[in-house]
């Protein structure tokens, strides 16, 4: 385990964000980090969370609620030591589901997670407005239309021509909150190409925003990977999901 150069990766991918924001003349502070921890150790969740870093993302649910599990049982027992009562908290962990979610997994992650960026289908979102409601959740679940801009079969996501529609139907559940888009560029080094998928994204984000489909909850683009952030941040995202370049 090597935090130290986890936390220099991480403010190095930082000093990136503020200069390409400054470039392109955005706030940086419309940006979140997600530090995507699907290949470390939880203890290296925790070392983030002492240094105030509170966004992770996982791509499975089940290592998803194990995780969660510790973590939250490890923060109330230092909470306990430390003599802290609630409002002093140390950092809390704010989760990111960024994996495919099969129907049958939503329940489990549903009382803690902060958003599902993979939601594709009718059906899906149909199960999370169910599952809340049975919950009894004091907030509606966030939640991100995963669209596959690159057409690749392997990939999840809606088909463009989908994610409207969707959308419209969505927009009756009352249990959920569309909080905006979010896509997986081919794997390539080609920046181009990955900078046309993400300047896709941004055209459907603003039609959507544009006819006013779903409302003010709707800002975020969930776009960026450790190749390709830079061109994400250049066409709007608002949510980086950033792993091997912090974590090797
Ligand atoms: C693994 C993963 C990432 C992070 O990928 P890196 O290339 O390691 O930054 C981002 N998004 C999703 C959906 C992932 O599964």
């Amino acid at each position: 385990m090597d935090y130290e150069s986890y936390k220099d990766n991480l403010k190095r991918i930082a000093d990136e964000i503020n200069d390409t924001c400054a470039r392109v003349n955005r706030n940086p502070k419309e940006i979140t980090l997600i530090a995507v921890t699907k290949t470390v150790e939880v203890d290296t969740i925790r070392a983030f969370l002492e240094i105030g870093h509170t966004d992770f993302g996982e791509s499975r649910p089940q290592e998803l609620v194990k995780r969660n599990a510790v973590i939250a049982e490890s923060i109330n027992r230092h909470r306990k030591l430390a003599g802290l009562n609630p409002e002093q908290v140390t950092y809390l962990p704010r989760w990111h589901m960024i994996g495919r979610l099969q129907r049958n997994k939503v329940r489990q992650i549903l009382p803690f997670v902060g958003y599902i960026h993979s939601v594709d289908s009718l059906r899906l979102a149909e199960e999370i407005n169910t599952a809340a409601a049975r919950l009894g959740l004091d907030h509606k679940v966030k939640v991100f239309l995963q669209v596959n801009v690159s057409q690749e079969k392997q990939k999840g996501g809606l088909a463009v021509g989908a994610v409207i529609p969707l959308a419209d139907q969505i927009a009756t559940l009352p249990n959920l909150e569309v909080v905006g888009l979010m896509t997986m560029a081919p794997h390539t080094e080609d920046t181009q190409k990955s900078s046309f998928c993400f300047g896709r994204l941004q055209e459907i984000f603003e039609e959507i925003k544009g006819e006013n489909i779903i409302g003010p909850s709707f800002q975020h683009l969930s776009m960026g990977m450790s190749q390709d952030y830079i061109a994400a941040i250049e066409k709007g995202a608002t949510m980086l999901r950033i792993g091997s370049a912090i974590f090797g």
